[in-house]
């Protein structure tokens, strides 16, 4: 096996035996092969900036300037263009070469003449220097961040152009040595790339790596560019692992030193349109942070800065709370709608928080979801839950299930099959006593990969439900494919199901539909007699709200099981 090269060539065929088959010739070659089909397809693909296109002539349709003029503004004036041509296809070649068409080779080509073709065209050495995080000049820099605006504000998206300064005790780099000068630069290169690694976040920032450029401004001034940025956080958080490993020790001329980085950050479309004004704001704001004399990072907009920042801190302060044990897991009864028996205890989390006291979930799950930290925060919920419930069952209180919400990045990252088998191993519950709660729109998302972990799941005799049910777009068959034992009314409806029609009727309606699956049905929020007398008459199962208790403390919760155990009714 060769060596990979990881510049990129993306094939486009209309045929896809024939992609298939150029497409291992390549990869066995040790190039990164991407393969579509033409259309729209072709131009998506094209953003990925690959470093050639092997396309079959025919897709380049009756104007070959335009259409590879169109495809060059997606993937970069560098792009080399291979066409592939049966032989009876009746081309115009000289326009194909004036429109840039670097080499031509038969579509059934032998193996080796293509891999020939494309090995002159991408030398390695030249291949290596399309790769992301390979350094650029200026003008090249400048001249790829215009042609990325462009795309940019088509998709909405933001492109960040980061500068750092670098400081060693006033030294003046541009004295370097040729050679001490190449290693800082390959050494500063591989801490930008290394930003963008963590296995903790689930990846969602490695997929910003493909993109990413760097330029060398001057000796010590560097610069990197990463488009198709959704959230500025990512930004931020790229700039606070960058400022991190830059200020680490650097070998410079033989000596360690502790280097000092100013980072600046500006951004498309907020900070400015045009490529050299982004460059020119990211620029002075490193110079102003390497000014305040110690490592620092600031952006070029100062409400962007602030929100970053917050956002930062409670990213840290969330990473802390695992360690700290500042999560808690707090307790809501599910009740039998009849009998008002316990039949279960939903957990939900809480975050006591040394300065802002019992931080409720809607203020941190979504922080948690975007940086990954739900996974572990989701494998401790869990592993709580169930020594909690196997406590309660050997004090000898009645019978419950506790039931876990469950958080689609759970189902992306790491075997959630193996984690609930754990905490269950662990804490010696059987499985009937606990429960796993999903939304609508997780399987709406990957329906293909859920309904196989959760069948893996029910096949361990766990039970699961549907929350907020009625708020997503789920028909009947679609509910059929996956492997639930219940639906929960999402408490929108609930709430004025005693009043507004239009909620009875849905209200109304999701009781039949669960019961003709043969579901369970819970609603959630019930905070009042009507509203638990109307959902009594349509036989729905069980409730959960404030009427009978909200969520409550372990030991709190630990009593309403006692009380039941009395006979007594608490309600
Ligand atoms: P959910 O799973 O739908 O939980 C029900 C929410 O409704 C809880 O809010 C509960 O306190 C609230 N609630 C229950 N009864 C009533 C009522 O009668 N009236 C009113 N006004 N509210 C009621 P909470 O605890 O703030 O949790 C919010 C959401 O956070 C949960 O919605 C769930 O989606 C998420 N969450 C909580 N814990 C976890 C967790 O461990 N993992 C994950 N992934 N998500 C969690
Ligand atoms: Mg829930
Ligand atoms: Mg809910």
């Amino acid at each position: 096996m060769s060596t990979v090269q990881t510049a990129s060539i993306l094939i486009s065929d209309p045929d896809s035996s024939i992609r298939q088959e150029q497409g291992e010739i390549l990869r066995a070659d040790g190039w990164m092969v991407a393969e579509t089909g033409g259309g729209e397809e072709l131009f998506e693909a094209a953003l990925e900036r690959p470093a050639l296109l092997l396309m079959a002539a025919e897709l380049l349709g009756g104007d070959p300037e335009a259409r590879l003029g169109e495809l060059r503004e997606r993937a970069g004036e560098g792009l080399r263009v291979v066409l592939t041509f049966d032989a009876d296809l009746e081309l115009d070649w000289e326009a194909c070469s004036r429109a840039g068409v670097d080499e031509f080779v038969e579509r059934h080509a032998p193996a080796w003449i293509l891999r020939h073709r494309i090995r002159r065209l991408m030398p390695v050495e030249a291949s290596a220097a399309e790769q992301a995080g390979s350094w650029m000049e200026p003008d090249v820099f400048a001249a790829k961040l215009r042609a990325r605006l462009g795309t940019a504000a088509g998709d909405e998206s933001q492109v960040a152009v980061l500068a750092a300064v670098l400081d060693i005790h006033g030294m003046d780099l541009g004295q370097l040595s040729s050679s001490a000068g190449k290693s800082l630069t390959q050494e500063l290169g591989r801490r930008m790339r290394a930003a963008f690694e963590d296995g903790e976040d689930g990846g969602t920032l490695s997929g910003l790596l493909q993109g990413m450029r760097l330029a060398r401004i001057e000796p010590g001034v560097v610069m990197m560019m990463i488009p198709g940025v959704r959230r500025v956080q990512d930004t931020a958080r790229i700039g606070a692992r960058l400022q991190e490993r830059m200020a680490q020790p650097l070998e410079v001329d033989g000596k360690t030193r502790d280097p000092l980085v100013g980072l600046g950050v500006a951004a498309f479309p907020e900070d400015g349109q045009d490529a050299s004004i982004l460059m020119q704001n990211a620029l002075t704001a490193a110079r102003r942070a390497r000014n305040e004399g110690t490592s620092l990072m600031i952006f070029h907009t100062e409400a962007m800065g602030r929100w970053a920042f917050e956002r930062l801190t409670l990213e840290r302060s969330l990473r802390e709370a695992i360690v700290r044990e500042e999560l808690r897991v707090y307790y809501q009864p599910r009740v039998d709608a009849e009998t008002r028996r316990i039949l279960g205890m939903e957990c939900l989390v809480r975050w006591q928080h040394p300065e802002l006291g019992l931080v409720p979930p809607v203020q941190f799950i979504p922080l948690a979801e975007e940086t990954g930290l739900i996974v572990p925060i989701g494998e401790w919920v869990l592993r709580e839950a169930c020594r909690q419930n196997q406590e309660w069952r050997e004090k000898g209180l009645p019978e419950i299930a506790v039931s876990v919400n469950l958080s689609p990045v759970q189902f992306r990252v790491g075997d959630l099959v193996e984690v609930v088998n754990d905490a269950l191993r662990e804490s010696g519950l059987d499985q009937g006593g606990l429960e796993l709660e999903v939304t609508e729109s997780m399987l709406m998302n990957d329906p293909k990969k859920t309904v196989e972990i959760l069948e893996r799941l029910k096949g361990a005799g766990i039970h699961i439900s549907i929350d907020d049910f009625g708020t997503g777009y789920s028909s009947l068959s679609y509910l059929k494919r996956f492997p639930i034992d219940a639906l929960k009314i999402d408490r929108s409806f609930v709430m004025n199901v005693t009043t507004d029609p239009d909620d009875a009727a849905i209200a109304t309606a999701i009781i039949l539909m669960g019961h003709s699956l043969k579901l369970s049905v819970v609603a959630e929020g019930v905070e009042t007699e009507s509203q638990l007398e109307f959902l009594r008459v349509l036989q729905c199962n069980e409730i959960q709200g404030y009427l009978f208790s909200p969520p409550v403390p372990a030991d709190r919760a630990e009593e309403l099981l006692r009380a039941q155990k009395a006979g007594v009714q608490a309600a």
